[in-house]
C-alpha cells in the first residue's frame, strides 16, 4: 500500500485504542474501518435529525409509594430514525461525543417544560426530571440556560429535577459542582442516576449538591420471588436516609419487587411495572395506568375501579 493509506489505516487504529479506553496500541483491523464509517454515519444522521427537529421525547411516570400517586415524569429523548427507533444506548453517547447533546439536552429539557406545563401546575408537589450529561455542565452557563428556560416556560424551577450520574463528579471539577450548588439555591433538584454502577466514593457522597438517589435497575433485577435476603438494597436505602436523600428505585417490573422495595422504606419506583416511556399524546393513561398500579400494590380502594 501506499505511505498515505498505511497512515489512514494508523489512524484508524488509533481511534479504537482511543476508543477501547486509551493508554494502549492496537493494530489495524479491517472491521475498525466500518466501525468508523458506521459512526460517522451515526453522527451525521443525528445531526441532521437535531437540526430537522426529529428528536422526540417520552415521558416515564415515576411514583411516590407514600402518597400512591404519580408526583414525577422522567422526560427521555427519542430519535426515529427511517421508522424506527435508535436506542438512547446508542445515540446518546454519539451526540456525547460529537458535542450535539448540548442541543439534545436544552431541546429535551425546552419540550419537557412546554408540555408538561399543565400537569406540573395543576400540583406544586410534581415534578419533570430532565437527564444531564456531564458534557452539558462543562459548559459554564449551563445553569443559567437552565434557568432561561424554565422561566420562559412560566415553569417553577422547584419543580425541575435534574438527573445525572455519577461519573460527572469524577473529575473532581469544582466548576460543575458549582453549577449544580447554584441551580439548587433556585430550588431544582438533583438527582444521582443509576446509582450503585460507577465508582463513586462512599465518603465523597455526603459532600455531593444530590438530593436523590436512584437505584440502578441492575439491583432491582436481583429481586426474583420477593423472599430473598439482599442486604444491598438494605443498605443503600439506609444510607441514603441516613444522608437525608430521597431514593427511587430504577426499572421495577414485577409487583414482587415493588413490595420489597416498599417494604425496605424506598420513596420512589419507576419501571415497566407502572408504565412505559410513552409520547406526550400518549401520558394522561400512562399517568393513570401508573397511578393505578400503586394504588393496587398499597391495597388502595380506587374509585370505578373496584
Ligand atoms: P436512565 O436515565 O437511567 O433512564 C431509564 C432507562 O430505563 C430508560 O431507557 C427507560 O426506558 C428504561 N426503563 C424504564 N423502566 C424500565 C424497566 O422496568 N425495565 C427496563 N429494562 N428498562 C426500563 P432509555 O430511554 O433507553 O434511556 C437510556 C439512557 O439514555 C437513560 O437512562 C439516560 O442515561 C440516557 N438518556 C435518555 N434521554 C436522555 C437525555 O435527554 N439526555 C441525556 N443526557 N441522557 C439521556
Ligand atoms: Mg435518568
Ligand atoms: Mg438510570
Amino acid at each position: 500500500m501506499d505511505a498515505s493509506e498505511l497512515l489512514r489505516r494508523a489512524d484508524v487504529a488509533m481511534y479504537a485504542a482511543k476508543t477501547a479506553g486509551k493508554n494502549r496500541y492496537m493494530r489495524f483491523q479491517p472491521e475498525m474501518m466500518k466501525a468508523l464509517v458506521d459512526r460517522n454515519d451515526l453522527e451525521a444522521g443525528l445531526r441532521l435529525a437535531v437540526d430537522s427537529g426529529q428528536i422526540a421525547v417520552h415521558y416515564q411516570p415515576i411514583v411516590c409509594a407514600g402518597s400512591g400517586t404519580v408526583t414525577k415524569v422522567e422526560a427521555l429523548a427519542r430519535w426515529i430514525r427511517d421508522g424506527a427507533l435508535v436506542p438512547p444506548s446508542q445515540f446518546i453517547p454519539a451526540a456525547e461525543r460529537s458535542g450535539l447533546i448540548v442541543e439534545i439536552g436544552t431541546e429535551v429539557l425546552l419540550r419537557g417544560c412546554t408540555e408538561l406545563k399543565p400537569w406540573l401546575e395543576e400540583d406544586s408537589s410534581r415534578s419533570l426530571a430532565v437527564n444531564v450529561s456531564g458534557v452539558q455542565l462543562q459548559h459554564g452557563d449551563f445553569a443559567e440556560l437552565v434557568l432561561a428556560v424554565t422561566e420562559s416556560c412560566g415553569v417553577d424551577p422547584r419543580q425541575l429535577v435534574l438527573e445525572v450520574t455519577e461519573s460527572v463528579f469524577f473529575e473532581d471539577d469544582c466548576h460543575i459542582i458549582q453549577q449544580l450548588m447554584s441551580l439548587r439555591t433556585a430550588g431544582v433538584r438533583v438527582a444521582l442516576d443509576d446509582f450503585g454502577t460507577g465508582f463513586s466514593s462512599l465518603g465523597r457522597l455526603q459532600d455531593l449538591p444530590v438530593d436523590t438517589l436512584k437505584i440502578d435497575r441492575s439491583f432491582v433485577s436481583m429481586i426474583n420471588t420477593g423472599t430473598e435476603q439482599l442486604p444491598i438494597l438494605n443498605a443503600m436505602i439506609g444510607m441514603a436516609h441516613g444522608l437525608g436523600l430521597t431514593v427511587t428505585a430504577e426499572g421495577v417490573e414485577t409487583a414482587a419487587q415493588a413490595d420489597y422495595l416498599m417494604n425496605l422504606d424506598c420513596d420512589s419506583l419507576q419501571g415497566f411495572l407502572f408504565s412505559n416511556p410513552q409520547p406526550e399524546a400518549a401520558l394522561q393513561p400512562a399517568l393513570d395506568r401508573a397511578a393505578r398500579a400503586i394504588a393496587a400494590l398499597r391495597g388502595d380502594r380506587v374509585p370505578g375501579n373496584l
